[in-house]
C-alpha cells in the first residue's frame, strides 16, 4: 500500500444524475436499469435523482418514478439532489436516504444555476436540512464552483472555506462536498482549499471532494487528496457528465478509472471493477456512444492481453 493513504476510500457513483442530466432524456425504466447495476457492485452510495421542476432540467423528469422503480439494496444509500422546499418533499415522500443541497461559492453562477446569491441559498440550505431532519433524513451540503468558475475565474479558498464553516454551523447539514464544476481543480489549487478548510477547523476526513476530468487532472486531484486524508470522492459511470450552466465543463471522472487507482494504491473501495465495467458498458449502450472511461477500454492493469 502507498504510504500515508486512508485504509478505505468511498467512491459514490454520480452518473444517473450528474451525467444523466446532461444527455438527451434516457427513459425512466433505463434509468431504473442503470441504477439497479450499479447497485450491485459495492458501491456504497448512489446519486439516484433530481427532484428539479422537469422544466429546468427535462433529463431528470420522473425521478419520482426512478425513485419507486429502483430495486433497493441494503447497505446502498440513495442521494437525491434538491432545489427547494417542493423538490425536498418529493424527495422526502420517496424516502431517499440522503438529500443534496447545493450552493455556488460563486456568485455569477448561483445566479445563473439558482437564480439567488450565495447568502440566499445558505438560507434556503437552513430551511431544507430543517425540514429534512424533520424526516430524520441526513443531508449534504455540496458548495460547487469551488476550486474556480467559468465565469468568475479563481475562487478565493478562503470564501469557500467560510461558506463551509456556515452551512456546518447555521444549516447543521451533516456533510460537506466540494465541487469541481469547471474542472478548474488540479493538485495545487485542491492543496489551497484543503488548507483554508483546516485553518476554519474543518475535519478533511469528512468531506467529500467531486471532480470533473475537463483538464484531465481528475485522478491527480483524487490521489493528493487521499494523501491528505480525505476518503470520499464523487465520480461517474464511463465519465458521464457535465453541468448545463457551466460552459465547457465536460465529464466527471470516471467510476471505472478511479476505482481502478485507488484499489491500486492499496486502499479499499469495496467495489467490484468487473461489474463496474459492465456497468460502463450499460451506460454507453443508454447513450449511444462511447463514453471516456479508460479502464472500460482497457480493463484494469492485472488484466494481460493474449494476441
Ligand atoms: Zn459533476
Amino acid at each position: 500500500m502507498l504510504a500515508g493513504l486512508p485504509g478505505s476510500v468511498e467512491i459514490r457513483e454520480v452518473g444517473p444524475r450528474d451525467g444523466l442530466q446532461n444527455e438527451s432524456t434516457i427513459p425512466v425504466d433505463e434509468r431504473i436499469a442503470l441504477i439497479d447495476a450499479l447497485s450491485v457492485t459495492g458501491l456504497a452510495a448512489i446519486e439516484a435523482a433530481s427532484f428539479v421542476h422537469p422544466k429546468a432540467i427535462p433529463p431528470m423528469a420522473g425521478s419520482a418514478e426512478v425513485m419507486q422503480g429502483i430495486t433497493r439494496v441494503p447497505g446502498v444509500r440513495y442521494r437525491a439532489l434538491v432545489p427547494n422546499e417542493r423538490g425536498t418533499m418529493d424527495a422526502l415522500a420517496c424516502n431517499v436516504d440522503e438529500i443534496e443541497v447545493v450552493m455556488s461559492i460563486s456568485e455569477t453562477h448561483n445566479y445563473k444555476n439558482l437564480n439567488m446569491s450565495p447568502d440566499d441559498s445558505v438560507t434556503q440550505i437552513i430551511d431544507l436540512t430543517e425540514l429534512a431532519h424533520q424526516e430524520k433524513t441526513p443531508v449534504e451540503a455540496i458548495l460547487s464552483t469551488a476550486f474556480g468558475c467559468a465565469y468568475e475565474g479563481d475562487i478565493s479558498p478562503k470564501r469557500v472555506a467560510q461558506y463551509a464553516r456556515k452551512v456546518l454551523d447555521e444549516a447543521g447539514v451533516d456533510g460537506l462536498s466540494f465541487g469541481d464544476t469547471s474542472g478548474m481543480a488540479t493538485p495545487r489549487v485542491v492543496s489551497e482549499l484543503l488548507d483554508a478548510l483546516e485553518q476554519v477547523e474543518i475535519d478533511i476526513s469528512q468531506i467529500g471532494l467531486h471532480f470533473h476530468n475537463t483538464r484531465n487532472t481528475g485522478l491527480a486531484n483524487i490521489m493528493f487528496a487521499m494523501q491528505r486524508g480525505v476518503s470520499r470522492f464523487d465520480a461517474a459511470i464511463g465519465g458521464l457528465g457535465g453541468c448545463p450552466y457551466s460552459p465547457g465543463a465536460t465529464g466527471n471522472v470516471a467510476t471505472e478509472d478511479v476505482v481502478h487507482m485507488v484499489e491500486d494504491s492499496g486502499a479499499r473501495t469495496g467495489i467490484d471493477l468487473d461489474k463496474l465495467i459492465g456497468c460502463g458498458q450499460l451506460a454507453e449502450q443508454l447513450v449511444g456512444r462511447q463514453l471516456p472511461a479508460q479502464v472500460l477500454r482497457s480493463g484494469p492493469r492485472t488484466r494481460t492481453v493474449a494476441s
